[in-house]
């Protein structure tokens, strides 16, 4: 059975924005029970700060889980005369931290969060915010699942947390659980083995709007995504609202359970892409003034202008380096600097498009679509297309096995696998041998 703390705890994580509640709550530890809970903080700001703007929710919170009023108090851990409840102490001296880390992040909150207001739209994402938006204003009615899809970088796991955060502005009361797909499967499992089953059904078929980020993890999970369907299904049928996302569209998703690419496929499925010239500047402007960054409007073009086929973390990056450069050196951001930061980001981005067009060749090759070689599909001619694409990407743009693995979604065996094979019917097999070189001439 649950303490009162860990139902609380369960509670919470569906109100309070998952962010802070990683950073402030999670790592709460309740010290005593009695007729007044006591509930300790890792330090003496982080107890002030949980005090300020969370003690009203977690009071109340208890209240609803016991059923009664139990009165909650704040400590410090390791603090016996730790200051409690009222007012705040404005000398406390940084106390000698106990031993226990201090797990989440120890700063505010930033104001820049995942949210809709920060987010750039382009052609790049218009339809995926959109969507996004009209989930968040009206859940459960008309796209239901969204089913957000794209490459890394790209703003899915921004949408989905600004999808949760404007939900939980709109609608006070509203259970709204945005979780990583990774956390899904572990807190199943770690239900499944500590035989809490019944308390984890219950937490997630009380929800009202349930966003699963990058939910590709769970695919080849039997047991996890009978679970997901299984309360996919429940909340679905009382309207609720559920949101993905992932790396690739359902269909390509390898080993993705047929229950549930079908459910997704049966909702919204908007995709998000890379950027183009214009957006690429609106997002590195913004992502300036929110930094508090001075860019000459000609270092803003030339990054924009530069930065092709760049991800919006990619984007970020190039800034974070920027800025990191003239704060260590104190050099001016001049067209000179902009250069040197993109040259390098421009060599990994360079590997990615020669990536994509050996597979374009490929795929014309063989008179199939690109993202078909990317798929799960067995026959035999894709399969032979596949292994081409993997053994030229490792001869020619010598990419690790585990990335190209990761492109195909197979693991670095596999791709070993049709490296080998490939090298070994180029020799035996006139056909691949043929196929081989004229793709090889043709780079
Ligand atoms: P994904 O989940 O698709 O891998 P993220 O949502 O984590 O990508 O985005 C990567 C970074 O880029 C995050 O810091 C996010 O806030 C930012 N970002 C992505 N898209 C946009 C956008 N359209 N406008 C502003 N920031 C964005
Ligand atoms: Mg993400």
């Amino acid at each position: 059975m649950d303490t009162l703390w860990d139902q609380a705890l369960a509670e919470l994580q569906l109100v309070v924005p998952s962010q802070e509640f990683a950073a402030w709550i999670s790592c709460l530890r309740m010290a005593a029970d009695g007729d007044t809970m006591t509930v300790e903080a890792p330090s003496q700001f982080h107890r002030n700060w949980v005090q300020r703007h969370f003690l009203e929710r977690i009071r109340s919170t208890v209240e609803t889980v016991a059923g009664r009023a139990v009165p909650v108090q704040l400590a410090v851990s390791g603090e016996p005369n730790a200051t409690r409840g009222g007012a705040e102490t404005a000398s406390a001296p940084p106390v000698a931290r106990r031993s226990t880390p201090q797990r989440g992040a120890a700063s505010p909150p930033a104001g820049e969060g995942p949210r809709f207001d920060t987010f750039v739209v382009g052609p790049s994402n218009e339809l995926a915010c959109a969507a996004a938006q009209a989930v968040a204003t009206g859940p459960g009615r008309q796209y239901n699942p969204l089913c957000i899809h794209g490459g890394v970088g790209l703003g899915k796991t921004h949408l989905i947390q600004a999808i949760a955060h404007e939900l939980r502005a709109r609608f006070r009361s509203a259970r709204v659980l945005a979780i990583g797909a990774e956390r899904f499967v572990n807190e199943m499992v770690s239900a499944v083995r500590r035989q809490q089953m019944e308390s984890f059904h219950h937490r997630y078929r009380r929800i009202d709007t349930l966003l699963v980020d990058d939910v590709q993890f769970i695919a080849g999970k039997e047991r996890t995504q009978e679970e997901f369907l299984h309360t996919f299904n429940l909340l679905c049928a009382a309207g609720k609202q559920i949101v993905v996302s992932s790396d690739k569209p359902p269909r390509e998703i390898r080993d993705l359970e047929i229950g549930l690419r079908s459910r997704f496929e049966g909702g919204l499925i908007v995709e998000v892409t890379q950027p183009d010239r214009e957006t690429r500047r609106r997002i590195l402007a913004h992502k300036a003034v929110a930094a508090e960054m001075t860019l000459p409007p000609e270092v803003l073009d030339y990054l924009a202008e530069h930065l092709r086929g760049a991800s919006v973390r990619e984007l970020e990056g190039a800034l974070t380096r920027l800025r990191a450069s003239t704060s260590l050196t104190g050099r001016a951001v001049d067209l000179a600097l902009a250069a040197e930061i993109v040259t390098p980001i421009c060599g990994g981005m360079r590997n990615r498009a020669s990536a994509d067009r050996i597979e374009q060749l490929v795929a014309t090759k063989f008179g199939l679509e690109a993202r078909a070689l990317r798929s799960a599909g067995r026959e035999t001619r894709l399969v032979l297309a596949r292994q081409l694409a993997m053994y030229l990407l490792r001869h020619r743009l010598s990419l690790s096995l585990a990335a190209i693995g990761e492109r195909y979604g197979r693991d670095h065996s596999t791709v070993l696998h049709a490296v080998r094979v490939i090298k070994k019917r180029r020799d035996c097999d006139p056909e691949v041998g043929r196929l081989a070189l004229a793709l090889e001439e043709q780079l």
